[in-house]
């Protein structure tokens, strides 16, 4: 099932696809997709709905969820990225956090007031659908809901220039672009072979699939859980494939006016304008 928010006149309104391809109104089932929406009950009563009879719907897409209230990050999982960045190959999964609300794929992404080097990173994201603590890495797939396409946008002045940590980099509004849909993880065969691209202007900047990451999305799962416990509508970022403005020679980074799109394998594709700050 692809699952997704869609904005009409009359505020944002849940929808789904059907089987032909065709986007449905889901308002009479669910007034909403929340964090509640993605868990297991829910997702099945969705299931069984017949969508070919609701009522069509189009517009632009919002994030797909209405609440998200945590976006856990992995840095440096692909063996591909690390070597362009020059970096070792991690000993366990390095995480952060992204402060920042989500938007919707067809958003704008703006650059931040004293920017200097704003830069792109698509990832697939995993949103967890019941609450894991302490899981093996066996159990892990039943805590996930489904995937998208993200994109980790990052300000990397911010991040490497301006003192410890991450987040400082991570968090400008804007820089947590998802969708257009969440699949649910039944469509997805397998989460460690999806190709994945990101453009920008038309120009392929990163080629990249799931299968070069380091640590896999079930390792994921198990091992923030060992720390941290994780909740139905948590979303957590994957890392990025090599490609990054940053491991360009030279370094090139986003401009106001440029057009990024992002696509993965299944999950559909993100197609977002660069703006300006405007205070
Ligand atoms: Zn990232």
């Amino acid at each position: 099932m692809k699952l997704c928010r869609i904005k009409t006149p009359g505020g944002i309104k849940p929808a789904a696809v059907d089987q032909s391809g065709v986007l449905r109104n889901l308002s009479e089932h669910v007034a909403d997709i929340t964090s509640a929406t993605v868990m297991p009950d829910s997702l099945q009563k969705l299931a069984d709905i017949n969508l070919a009879a609701l009522p069509e719907i189009s517009g632009d897409h919002a994030a797909f969820l209405s609440d998200v209230r945590r976006i856990f990050c992995i840095g440096l999982n692909y063996y591909d990225h690390a070597d362009e960045m020059g970096m070792p190959i991690p000993d366990h999964p390095i995480l952060f956090m992204k402060a920042c609300e989500v938007t919707g794929p067809t958003d704008p992404i703006v650059i931040p007031k004293w920017a200097e080097k704003t830069d792109w990173e698509v990832e697939l994201g995993i949103v967890l659908g019941s609450r894991a603590l302490h899981v093996a890495e066996t159990d892990a797939m039943d805590h996930v809901a489904g995937y998208f396409v993200a994109n980790d946008v990052s300000e990397r002045h911010f991040q490497m220039e301006r003192g410890g940590q991450w987040v400082k980099g991570k968090s400008a509004d804007s820089f947590a672009p998802i969708g257009p849909y969440l699949v649910t993880k039944d469509e997805i065969a397998d989460p460690q072979n999806l190709s994945m691209s990101l453009d920008v202007n038309g120009k392929r900047m990163q080629t990249g699939s799931t299968k070069t990451m380091i640590f896999s999305v079930a390792h994921i799962v198990a091992h923030v859980s060992q720390f941290i416990t994780l909740h139905p509508g948590d979303l957590i970022l994957t890392g990025t494939p090599p490609g990054v403005g940053g491991g360009q020679k030279p370094p090139c980074f986003l401009k106001a006016g440029d057009i990024v799109t992002a696509e993965i394998e299944g999950l559909g594709d993100m197609r977002q304008e660069v703006v300006a700050y405007q205070d």
